[in-house]
């Protein structure tokens, strides 16, 4: 007989809209605590303090609002993250 696994789904929370979703349906964004390194959807490898947002533009818009993205990461307001996380909703 066989047994049915069921993998438990790991939630993550969107910082845009605080809504709970899986992995795959979100944006990670890491910055690597050594070198400040940003990364959009890293590697397993990629260690680092990290935040997620929606596939959407309405949580990418809104995680950039007054700088919340920034302030959620403690990092210094960079214009060009946002644009390599538009990149990603465009592919
Ligand atoms: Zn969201």
């Amino acid at each position: 007989m066989d047994k049915i696994l069921k993998k438990k789904e790991i939630l993550r929370k969107c910082i845009a809209c605080n809504r709970l979703k899986s992995r795959d349906q979100l944006i990670k964004i890491t910055i690597k605590k050594t070198t400040g390194e940003i990364k959009v959807n890293p590697d397993s490898k990629f260690f680092g303090r990290s935040a997620y947002i929606c596939k959407n533009d309405e949580c990418v818009n809104n995680a950039f609002k007054k700088g919340k993205f920034f302030k959620i990461l403690h990092i210094k307001q960079d214009d060009n993250i946002k644009e390599k996380i538009r990149a990603v909703l465009e592919k």
